[in-house]
């Protein structure tokens, strides 16, 4: 697989792979490749240390600390540091070849064993038998350096391949039970349609897309909207069953034990289930700024002292299962009424979400006036939701629509194009722009989107008869050409001219209406910048 970069042949050769073995092999074999011994969903860690690994490597291979540096300075990976000195050593495995079976037999007894030297006894006599290919793949297992080498979509299509199985319905079975290896097992026996799912690893997040100008909601999906208030925290994923509870972040953690007041409230709500939702810094109904609640996130050891100067609520948003019951499908408007029968009481709270429906030309007007509404209330913002979608777990879509802050623009001249990429091939479809700075004309930015194909085309026609330099790719154009520009927000940079770059800038309209000597100045730009409102900083 390793020696081929085309993913095709890296799926092919492991599905050739898969085919071999039998089903015990095959579900060990799989959770290997994804690089958790255990499966995503066993929480079980090794805890053999980077020092206890290298130690084993010395004294098996015999090599000196010289040649060990020198090699890690050329691999910069303890796996491939490993194979290197025992192959270059000439060591050989001691009898009999190790199983699978076996290899997943001492990383259970290391994950159960406490002490260091213990576990370091039980990691070595597995390295012993292990040729140096071997050695490699079972250290770079136990560093973790494995669960970044294989994607698991990857892993995936090879199962399906492998087994006949489709690539969703394994992909599916995947996301539900957290574990490769049970998913390999089902598709070999067809029995993927009855995977039910596990609790306590984390499903993929569904993820939102911003709007920069409120009247692009209505082109997204027709009403109804349903428009939540977007707090201003971290988004996190909260599983509950019996007494258990365990709280995952974005990063796919287990974040539980950073906020120890949210666990009795959960553990008190009836019944078993996954939600969905944001926690944050909050205090007398109101949330505490995030530059100021981030202090909390940093810190492991959360203190009776921490908790009182930085309270935390959880805001529930969605419910993805409850009671065994995946929800995923079920459309959100449903899964809100749901929501809505738990008996949330401080710190848990049911997040604010109104049904919208108007019509078009209403609608920025009626959102406008629920932005302002939601920044009163000290949240950052809206979110708006198609309620007839399902959650797609781990994707950006259209469906969800976040709206951060009120729209700024700035009127700019063209200054220079550039030839587009991909469906923009042969047409002028990306703009350097500038502002004014007495008589001089100084760039900001650079956009590529926003117009429509038709706009594009006739601007191409102009710029191409009103080219100054021709340079290539790249064109300067008479400065006469205004176009308005919204962005996020405004930064120094050096990359132009004017000292400052336009984060996020997109092409709201043409300005044909508006002479040169009328758009934005560098003193505008620079009171943006130095306005810098902190409201970029955003939830992990
Ligand atoms: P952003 O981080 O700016 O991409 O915005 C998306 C994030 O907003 C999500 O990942 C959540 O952490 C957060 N968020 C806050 N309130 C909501 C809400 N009501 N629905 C969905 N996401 C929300």
């Amino acid at each position: 697989m390793r020696s081929t970069s085309s993913t095709l042949a890296k799926a092919n050769a492991l599905a050739e792979l898969l085919r071999e073995l039998d089903d015990d092999d095959l579900a060990i074999a799989c959770r290997l490749f994804a690089g958790s011994p255990f499966g995503a969903a066993d929480q079980r860690v090794l805890g053999t240390g980077w020092s206890a690994i290298i130690d084993i490597v010395l004294e098996l291979s015999q090599a000196n600390e010289g040649e060990l540096s020198a090699s890690y300075q050329k691999h910069a990976d303890v796996g491939d540091v490993t194979e290197e000195l025992l192959a270059a050593h000439g060591r050989q495995p001691e009898p009999p070849p190790l199983t699978l079976a076996e290899v997943v037999l001492a990383f259970e007894q290391i994950a159960s064993t406490r002490g260091s030297g213990a576990k370091r006894a039980i990691l070595e006599s597995l390295i012993r038998r292990a040729t140096a290919v071997e050695a490699k793949y079972l250290v770079k297992t136990v560093t973790g350096e494995m669960r970044i080498g294989l994607r698991s979509g990857l892993l995936e299509d090879a199962i399906a391949k492998g087994t006949g199985a489709p690539k969703a319905k394994v992909a599916r079975a995947a996301m539900l039970t957290g574990d490769v290896g049970e998913t390999a097992v089902r598709a070999r026996r067809g029995t993927l349609d009855e995977t039910r799912l596990h609790l306590f690893h984390p499903l993929g997040w569904m993820l939102a897309t911003p709007v920069l100008e409120l009247g692009e909601v209505a082109k997204r999906f027709p009403p109804p909207y349903l428009v939540e208030d977007k707090y201003d925290g971290v988004r996190v994923q909260v599983h509950k069953e019996g007494d258990r509870v365990e709280i995952y972040s974005r990063t796919l953690d287990a974040v539980t034990h950073r906020f120890p007041e949210l666990l009795d409230p959960i553990r008190a709500l009836p019944g078993a289930f996954i939600l969905d939702g944001e926690v944050l810094g909050w205090r007398g109904e109101r949330a505490i700024p995030f530059v100021q609640f981030q202090r909390r996130l940093g810190r492991k050891n959360v203190d009776a002292d921490l908790q009182r100067e930085l309270p935390v609520a959880l805001f529930a948003f969605d419910v993805l299962a409850e009671n065994g019951e995946v929800l995923l499908e079920v459309p959100l408007a449903d899964r809100r009424v749901r929501l809505a029968q738990y008996p949330f009481a401080w710190p848990l709270y049911l997040s604010r979400s109104e049904d919208l429906a108007v019509a078009e030309d209403e609608l920025p007007a009626r959102l406008d006036a629920m932005f302002v509404a939601a920044r009163e209330r000290g949240n950052e913002g809206l979110m708006v939701k198609d309620p007839r979608s399902p959650y797609r777990a781990g994707r950006r879509g259209m469906e969800w629509l976040k709206v951060k802050r009120a729209l700024r623009t700035l009127d700019v001249v063209v200054t220079g194009v550039e030839w587009g990429h991909g469906k923009r091939h042969g047409v002028l479809s990306d703009y350097t722009f500038a502002v004014r700075d007495n008589d001089q004309l100084l760039d900001v930015g650079k956009a590529y989107s926003g117009l429509t194909d038709e706009e594009i085309a006739e601007m191409t026609k102009w710029f191409l008869e009103h080219t100054i330099r021709d340079l290539g790719r790249y064109r300067a154009v008479e400065p006469t050409q205004v176009i308005e520009v919204a962005f996020d927000n405004v930064q120094r940079s050096n990359r132009h001219p004017s000292g400052y770059a336009l984060r996020f800038p997109r092409i709201v309209r043409l300005r044909p209406d508006k002479p040169v000597t009328e758009i934005d100045t560098l003193e505008t730009v620079r009171t943006i910048a130095s306005a810098g409102d902190g409201s970029d900083v955003t939830g992990v």
